[in-house]
């Protein structure tokens, strides 16, 4: 992880390798100081703490999830000695969609020889993404930590005589999205609003949804973004984002009224400026959110996330490439 300083008391941690998982947070180094996000588990959680630390925020007062998924709470087990704050809807929705068992599960089938077998048999995308990320990961030990404070709309926190906003933009890229603004040193940090150098994922949320959510951000001028995934960016990452939303929602649309299917759509879909952000095949997951949305499927309702893995998997391996998620 990188530490980078976007402002005069703001730093981005970024995830380099920019994959699955690799989550960006934030450190806010004014007064007893806020963390945003805390990363998929307990050693890059520590190594946050750690950079932290040596920023002067020892005890951070507030800990902020931008959302509910793994890569944005696992890590709350090594702050829970402070305030963690979410949108209301985070505590309930983490149990499902950042369930560490479900983790420690896959990566211990991942290590059994025979399991293996089974999968690359039945699950070759579910066992690639178990490979990936044993590289960097150990859900082992991890204990889900919910959020202690929630709030519905807004919510400004104070550190020092600064006025952090949290500001709730969601449902988009999941129900809980919020994203933090430091007003003073125009720095927001958007958690998974925006991705950067990786192709975007959508779990919730409607078209129209995720391109509020950029309005919102343009709406605060801000010079400096932290993205969720990617690197640090100004506010063209909002051009970018809606180039990808308005791409992939008119792609479907067109297959969807020739009544082809999800994958059928993907085949024909040109990644065209994207092809070269990590990831190629996660357009499946915008395009069949698309789909959800025609059909009428609820924006919160979970996904089969196996079937997920499985359908990236055969894209990329379609398109010519090793699967990267
Ligand atoms: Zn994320």
């Amino acid at each position: 992880m990188t530490l980078q300083q976007v402002s005069e008391h703001c730093y981005a941690v970024l995830n380099e390798k920019n994959r699955i998982c690799d989550a960006n947070s934030g450190i806010i180094a004014i007064g007893d100081g806020v963390i945003v996000d805390t990363q998929c588990d307990l050693r890059h959680a520590q190594e946050l703490r750690s950079m932290a630390a040596e920023l002067g925020i020892k005890k951070p007062k507030y800990v902020v999830n931008t959302h509910e998924d793994a890569d944005h709470v696992l890590g709350n087990q090594v702050f829970r000695d402070c305030e963690i704050v979410a949108h209301k809807t985070v505590p309930d929705r983490m149990q499902t969609v950042a369930d560490p068992v479900r983790l420690q599960q896959l990566s211990a089938a991942a290590k059994s020889l025979w399991k293996r077998l089974l999968l690359k048999m039945t699950r070759p995308g579910l066992l690639a993404v178990a490979d990936q990320l044993a590289e960097d990961y150990e859900f082992h030990g991890i204990e889900l930590v919910a959020p202690t404070t929630t709030f519905d709309d807004r919510l400004e926190l104070t550190v020092g005589e600064t006025a952090i906003e949290l500001i709730y933009v969601g449902p988009a890229h999941q129900v809980g999205d919020t994203i933090v603004h430091v007003r003073n040193e125009r720095v927001v940090f958007a958690g998974d609003v925006i991705f950067r150098d990786c192709l975007p994922i959508a779990w919730s949320g409607r078209h129209a949804d995720s391109l509020r959510a950029l309005d919102a951000i343009t709406d605060l001028d801000p010079n400096v973004i932290v993205p969720g995934h990617g690197p640090v960016c100004g506010v063209e990452a909002m051009d970018e984002m809606k180039a990808w939303w308005n791409m992939t929602h008119a792609a479907a649309k067109n297959a969807f009224s020739r009544g082809e299917n999800v994958e059928q759509a993907c085949a024909d879909f040109e990644l065209q400026q994207f092809a070269e952000w990590i990831g190629a095949g996660r357009e499946y997951v915008s395009l069949a959110r698309s789909y959800r949305e025609f059909q009428g499927v609820a924006a919160d309702e979970e996904w089969d996330i196996p079937d997920v893995f499985e359908k990236i998997y055969r894209l990329a391996r379609f398109r010519g490439t090793m699967p990267v998620f």
